[in-house]
């Protein structure tokens, strides 16, 4: 993609803008204290607790369900009632603990000020669901739109997700550029969208051999400026 012809950026959140230190999976244990002491049942052995909650959020992330659907199966296998209620206690605690569990990735606040500054438009495309995930931008200091999956109905890398983005950009595809760790739903995605797709991999993984090279990668936030053409080339 043509540098220069960059109209605006669009950015996976989870693992690319911040971690979350697996808030939801705090959230379940939780939720767990209270489905206790309404009589449900609970493993002995923590650790299987956290392997069922991971698999069952795992899931729940790859799209095969909601996020209340997934409490309620959790509610479920743990000999409760699926309670409304339990829906809205996980929500509202997931929700709480962003301040304090969630934290930007380095560098992150200063990439997206730079961005800001030189005016180019932003937004979140995620995997996940509100309001949780614009706690989380607003966490990292994010300024735009956040689009979440459960509230688009549809989950990256579907080229649909993508075209949902790109509505509440304003760009065309091939001005825009999309950032994420994930080399399925957000590199290959965006790329198969026609976006310019940028692998943000500041954990140092090998990108999978079978998906065609991600055109764009970076290991550190600020690194997303130097491929940016300069301040006075952007209108
Ligand atoms: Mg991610």
């Amino acid at each position: 993609m043509d540098r220069a012809a960059v109209a605006a950026i669009g950015f996976d959140i989870d693992h690319t803008l911040v971690i979350d230190n697996k808030l939801e999976r705090v959230a379940l244990l939780r939720l767990l204290e209270r489905i206790e002491a309404d009589g449900g049942r609970r493993s002995d052995n923590l650790d299987d607790e956290i392997a069922h909650i991971d698999a069952l959020l795992q899931r729940q992330r790859k799209g095969a369900f909601p996020i209340e659907d997934a409490v309620r199966e959790f509610a479920i296998a743990h000999g409760a009632e699926p309670r409304d209620a339990y829906v809205e206690q996980f929500r509202t605690m997931a929700v709480a603990m962003v301040a304090d569990l969630a934290i930007p990735l380095p560098g992150v606040r200063e990439m997206l000020r730079a961005l800001r500054e030189r005016g180019i438009p932003v937004a979140v495309l995620s995997n996940g669901w509100n309001p949780l995930q614009i706690k989380k931008a607003q966490r990292a200091g994010f300024e735009g739109p956040v689009l979440a999956s459960a509230d688009i109905g549809v989950q990256k890398p579907s080229a649909a997700a993508f075209a949902a983005l790109l509505s509440a950009l304003g760009t065309p595809a091939e001005r825009t550029w999309f950032v994420g760790d994930d080399p399925n739903s957000d590199v290959d995605g965006s790329r198969l969208a026609g976006l310019g797709a940028v692998w943000f991999d500041w954990e140092g993984k090998t990108f999978p051999s079978e998906l065609a090279p991600p055109p764009h990668t970076i290991h550190a936030a600020m690194e997303l400026l130097d491929l940016l053409p300069l301040g006075e080339e952007v209108r």
